[in-house]
């Protein structure tokens, strides 16, 4: 990757993560004066007379407003929001698969309220019925998940480790993820590890 690519998180005034532009976008920002440099990157791009640092992060000087974060629909975020838990047999596992409520063949949409994780075996044998004819039931109803700014930008964050320190949530999101990430499929150790944490 190019460095003038190099990504760089950048702050609202009140430094709240705000989004992720390339050293490009961010050098134009630094240089009109609408952005100043929170932490350095490691990296720097040189020129025959002097070496720049690609920062790492900056802040906007003047507060942007946007409206409040929203979680993409994605596979990973349904199985994040499920707690990588079938949501038909309760089972844990990561080889889940995306499960359409109600079938697509049915009009069934393609929204948070409409997906559920499903395991192999659940969604093979719901195949393309409703629960109801399927004589299946949901574990709980699918709901839109309330967004942080760490569930947003999660994929960023986790490539970026000195990015965690600007997320409030940061680390419950890390274990919220870590934790089924770490247990082998569908053996449940990672239900099991979390209850006995909890004891
Ligand atoms: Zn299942």
């Amino acid at each position: 990757m190019s460095l003038v690519n190099a990504p760089v998180l950048v702050l609202n005034q009140n430094y709240e993560p705000l989004n992720v532009c390339n050293a490009r976008r961010a050098f134009v920002l630094l240089e009109r004066g609408k952005a100043e440099v929170v932490k350095d990157g490691e990296r720097a791009l040189r020129s025959v007379a002097r070496a720049f640092h690609i920062p790492s992060v900056i802040r906007m000087v003047y507060y942007i407003k946007r409206p409040r974060p929203a979680a993409r629909l994605s596979r990973r975020e349904v199985f994040a929001r499920d707690g990588f838990t079938c949501q038909y047999c309760g089972r844990h596992s990561r080889d889940l698969t995306l499960d359409h409520v109600v079938p697509r063949r049915r009009n069934g949409p393609h929204t948070w309220e409409n997906l559920v994780s499903a395991c192999k075996p659940c969604n093979h044998r719901k195949a393309g019925r409703t629960p109801e004819e399927a004589r299946m039931r949901l574990i709980r109803a699918p709901r839109r998940p309330r967004a942080t700014l760490a569930t947003v930008f999660w994929r960023h964050i986790e490539r970026h480790p000195g990015w965690r320190p600007f997320f409030p949530g940061a680390e419950h999101e890390h274990a919220r993820r870590a934790d089924v990430a770490a247990a082998p499929a569908g053996s449940g150790a990672g239900l099991q590890r979390l209850a006995a944490a909890a004891e």
